[in-house]
C-alpha cells in the first residue's frame, strides 16, 4: 500500500514528502530533523 502511494506521490511536481508518515519509517525527533536537513541539501540547494 505504501509503495502505491509513494509511486503516485513521485508523479506530483514540486512536492517533497518526508517524515514518519510520508516515508513510512520510524523516526525520533533528531532523526526526522536530520532527514529534513539532508533532503533540503539534496533538493533545494
Ligand atoms: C507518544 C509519543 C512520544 C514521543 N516521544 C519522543 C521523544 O521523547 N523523543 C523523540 O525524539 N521523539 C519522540 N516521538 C517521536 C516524534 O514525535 C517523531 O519523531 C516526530 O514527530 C516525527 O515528525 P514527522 O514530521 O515525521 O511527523 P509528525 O510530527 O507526526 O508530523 C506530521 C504532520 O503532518 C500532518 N498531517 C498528517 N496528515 C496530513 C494530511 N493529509 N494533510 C495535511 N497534514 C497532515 C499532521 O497533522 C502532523 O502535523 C514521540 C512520538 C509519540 C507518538
Amino acid at each position: 500500500m505504501y509503495e502505491e502511494y509513494r509511486k503516485l506521490a513521485e508523479k506530483i511536481e514540486n512536492i517533497t514528502l518526508l517524515g514518519r508518515l510520508a516515508e513510512y519509517r520510524y523516526y525520533d525527533m533528531d532523526d526526522v530533523v536530520k532527514r529534513a536537513l539532508e533532503v533540503f541539501e539534496e533538493e533545494v540547494r
